[in-house]
């Protein structure tokens, strides 16, 4: 059986102990949450961007103005996802 640290007193634990033995605190995964959260960030971050720019393509016609204000947000929207993701990955390294 795989034998991890635990977070909090650093006791070898069994990998599918749900609490440390010692200090009794939880071994769930919360990384794997935050990991499954962060990636459901990121998709619904990448989605904004896109629905932005189909919204200025269906504007773009009628309103110039307007698509080109949809075309910004889209840009801010995809900066965005960009940080996202940077952050993810930060926090994955440092985490690790
Ligand atoms: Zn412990």
């Amino acid at each position: 059986m795989a034998l991890i640290r635990c977070k909090e007193c650093g006791e070898l634990i069994s990998r599918t102990a749900i609490s440390c033995p010692k200090c009794g605190a939880s071994q769930s995964e919360t990384f794997g949450n935050t990991e499954n959260s962060s990636v459901g960030t990121c998709i619904l971050s990448l989605l904004l961007p896109f629905v932005g720019l189909i919204i200025a393509a269906t504007k773009m016609s009628e309103d110039i103005k307007t698509a080109r204000a949809y075309c910004i947000w889209a840009g801010i929207g995809f900066i965005f996802w960009i940080s996202t993701i940077d952050v993810y990955y930060l926090l994955k390294y440092i985490a690790r």
